[in-house]
């Protein structure tokens, strides 16, 4: 049997996390069983689907490197093929119109409501052969009234729902237009999903699609209802928690390494191993191993996480990342060192690549103002022999190598008869305008001779300029 899953997001905004993890898993789960990972846009509420959210998961996707084999499917190019459906559904007998207005509904439900019944559509117009004058009808599926349909759910076991409980629900609207477990249906037989990986927000829609199904049929594909993630509070994720757009999480510096092996653990885990590449999350991941409870998020273990994936990944593919937060500050890379070198030389320090652009920028570009503080301590009139004596011996290296580099810095110290830190952090500020920056040494390769010889002058004029 071919394994096939997908992922199938309506376009409605961006992509949050918690459709990024479902993403994932479906993921992770058809990569491990080597089958096929469709994507499918469900773009048929055509009031709240935009261009411009389907660009958003494209990207979210993309980014994450979650890669689809087929796709993207959009529904509403599958119109006509529901149609098609509707019609067998009907001439079958498995589907019929329904002509209650909406009065009449809402009387049916306050008299449910008055016998302490649940409300639900009592199928009154299943007999019904005539036409109404002046309502245009909507379908219904014709769920079957007796018997127990059950989900044999990958992540929550057997779950069983009495028919008599579902009411027969619209699949086409009285427009024609098709409802969302009538498409869902036709889209996963016609593209021969074998497993469903979703929220399990839709875990009650799963009877009705296996009912479905069932009529045309098709053999239902195994269901898997992901728990939902929560806030660190408890209460359902939402904004107010922070980040919950992926993109939003890659504006904030993190790597898309590291919030996959975030999402990963909220809800799924291996033993008490908290890092996983993702090959080895191919290779572990089991839809049966996860959770059944909900999951918090925790920003301390992404932060941790991301920590890190910038210390021990591919420096030129961190690299990557930094030149695209460059990019945001409005720094050209190439105008400076070489990104990778600057992510060997920043990577213990950062905890996110937007901090790390942001303390990268005196690489790039001039800085504009020395830190006050910094400033008033380190640029003295003690410090203009140090800051002459390093001017002229960086002057006349030959090769700007950080060993020559080293020397010129220690020597300027035995020379001036200074401990080394008398001599590096006046050299700091004069370099970068502030107290932070890699070793000094392997700030001034990065820095480059011309730049900071321009900037000790700078340093020394405004020494000059304090003491006039
Ligand atoms: N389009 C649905 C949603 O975004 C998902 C449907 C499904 O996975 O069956 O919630």
């Amino acid at each position: 049997m071919s394994f096939r899953t997908r992922f199938a997001p309506s376009p409605t905004g961006y992509l949050h996390i918690g459709g990024a993890r479902t993403a994932l898993f479906s993921w992770l789960y058809t990569r491990h069983h080597g089958g096929d990972f469709v994507l499918r846009i469900e773009d048929t509420d055509l009031e709240r689907s935009t261009a411009e959210s389907v660009n958003a998961i494209l990207e979210g996707m993309n980014w994450l490197g979650l890669t689809y084999d087929q796709g993207p499917f959009y529904q509403t190019e599958r119109f006509d093929r529901y149609r098609e459906v509707i019609d067998q559904l009907m001439a079958a007998g498995h589907a019929y119109r329904c002509y209650c207005s909406k009065e009449e509904l809402d009387a049916m439900r306050e008299e449910q409501k008055a016998r302490k019944e649940k409300p639900r559509y009592d199928g009154r117009c299943r007999a019904r052969t005539e036409p109404r004058e002046g309502v245009e009808p909507v379908i219904r599926f014709r769920t079957p009234d007796e018997g127990v349909t059950v989900v044999d759910d990958m992540v929550r076991g057997k779950v069983a729902f009495q028919n008599h409980e579902l009411d027969d629900l619209i699949i086409a609207r009285s427009d024609g237009s098709p409802t969302y477990n009538l498409t869902v249906v036709v889209d996963d037989m016609d593209m021969g999903i074998t497993h469903v990986v979703r929220g399990d927000d839709h875990l009650n829609n799963t009877p009705r699609q296996i009912n479905i199904l069932k009529a045309l049929g098709v053999e239902p594909p195994r269901y898997g209802h992901l728990p939902m993630i929560m806030g660190p509070d408890g209460a359902k994720l939402s904004k107010r928690h922070g980040a919950v757009s992926v993109m939003q999480y890659r504006d904030e510096g993190y790597l898309p390494e590291a919030l996959l092996n975030y999402l990963v653990r909220l809800g799924w885990a291996h033993g008490d191993q908290e890092i996983f590449g993702l090959d080895e999350l191919v290779r572990l991941f089991d839809i049966k191993d996860v959770n059944q409870s909900a999951s918090a998020i925790n920003p301390d273990k992404l932060l941790w996480l991301n920590q890190h994936y910038i210390k021990t990944l591919d420096p030129d593919h961190v690299a990557l990342e930094l030149g695209w937060h460059l990019g945001q500050l409005g720094i050209d890379p190439s105008e400076g060192p070489e990104l990778r070198d600057v992510v060997i030389a920043q990577r213990e320090r950062a905890r996110t690549l937007r901090e790390m652009a942001e303390n990268s920028v005196y690489f790039y570009h001039e800085f504009e103002d020395y830190d006050e503080k910094a400033a008033r301590k380190q640029l003295t009139a003690e410090a203009q022999p140090v800051l002459q004596t390093l001017h002229d011996g960086f002057s006349a290296l030959g090769a700007w190598e950080k060993e020559a580099l080293h020397e010129v810095v220690v020597h300027t110290g035995e020379r001036l008869e200074l401990k080394l830190g008398k001599v590096a952090q006046p050299l700091r500020v004069a370099l970068t305008g502030g107290t932070v920056s890699p070793p000094i040494d392997d700030t001034l390769v990065l820095i480059g001779r011309e730049r900071v010889l321009a900037r000790i002058d700078r340093a020394l004029q405004k020494i000059s300029a304090a003491a006039g």
